[in-house]
């Protein structure tokens, strides 16, 4: 899915979340833990006010588990508590509800304490689009996901799921836009697969991955395609592009004459990366924002 967003799609969305606070007890904030910021939208505190939140760092299978701890530290000591679950195989996705839970005990005091039933909590997934929200709302619905769907005597608009007995999700999850001004940005979440490739060019989302890549991660790099000769100076186009004509000539990604083919080595290059093939890799810690 690749959404085109304009300021007039930017309002709604915000809209249309902010309508939905009214409904709900907590936000659950999808990020990917590979690119946490990069996958953060810009105005997101904005959006949301003092709304309860849950951070879940997503993809966490194929982010680096040291910089995803250091991640959630970082959300808890800016007020935000903080998981990391595997959507996909569903992997720590149990721990959710808990975590709401204990985020939300005043209030279910609060309750108690007025001699109400504390009832089942409500929650909002958001998050941009890839980031996995679809496929964290089936695997946290598990088989209660059919008894939701729209059938007739089911009142129609918003539709809530049931995790277990405790906690409710709107059906259809919060679609924000990523921070585009910052190049970067835009470059990581390519890198991960999140944006689709026909905005950017294959060649130069490799070029800055095989950059990120080299700087953090060269042993990854080393041990995947097998080349052994790091750049010296990573300001210097020429020997990034080196680094990848020496992954496409050990790939055979050779034209006639000899010379490498960098854009079907681009493609595996992300492909690979992508798919988790180079090792669980983050490209973004969190120093610069402490
Ligand atoms: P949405 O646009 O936010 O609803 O994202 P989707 O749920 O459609 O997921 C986008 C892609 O990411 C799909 O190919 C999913 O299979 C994949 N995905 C989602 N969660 C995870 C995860 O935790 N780990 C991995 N490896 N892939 C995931």
């Amino acid at each position: 899915m690749t959404i085109q967003w304009f300021p007039g799609h930017m309002t709604r969305a915000r809209r249309q979340i902010q309508e939905k606070l009214k409904l709900i007890d907590i936000v659950i904030e999808l990020l990917d833990a590979r690119v946490p910021m990069s996958s953060r939208n810009p105005m997101i505190d904005e959006i949301l006010l003092d709304k309860p939140r849950l951070i879940i760092l997503n993809k966490a299978d194929l982010a680096d588990p040291r910089a995803t701890d250091r991640w959630i530290s970082f959300f808890g000591g800016h007020g935000h508590p903080c998981i990391a679950v595997d959507s996909s195989t569903g992997t720590r996705v149990d721990e959710i509800p808990g975590r709401v839970q204990e985020i939300l005990k005043e209030k279910i005091d609060r309750m108690r304490s007025k001699g109400m039933n504390p009832r089942a909590l409500r929650a909002l997934i958001v998050g941009i689009p890839n980031v996995g929200k679809s496929t964290l709302i089936n695997r946290l619905a598990g088989r209660n996901i059919a008894e939701t769907g729209d059938r007739p005597g089911v009142t129609k608009g918003q539709q809530w799921i049931k995790v277990g007995k405790e906690l409710e999700l709107l059906d259809t999850p919060g679609i924000l836009w990523p921070k585009f001004e910052d190049e970067l940005v835009g470059y990581r979440l390519a890198m991960t697969g999140a944006i689709r490739e026909q905005i950017l060019n294959i060649e130069d989302i490799a070029y800055f991955a095989v950059r990120e890549l080299v700087e953090r991660y060269w042993d990854a790099l080393e041990e995947r395609f097998g080349i052994d000769e790091p750049p010296a100076d990573l300001e210097n186009n020429q020997e990034i592009v080196r680094v990848m004509e020496d992954i496409g000539r050990k790939r055979g990604c050779l034209m006639s004459g000899g010379r490498v083919d960098l854009e079907k080595a681009s493609g595996i290059i992300l492909r690979e990366l992508r798919a988790g093939k180079l090792g669980k890799i983050t490209l973004e810690e969190p120093d610069p924002y402490a």
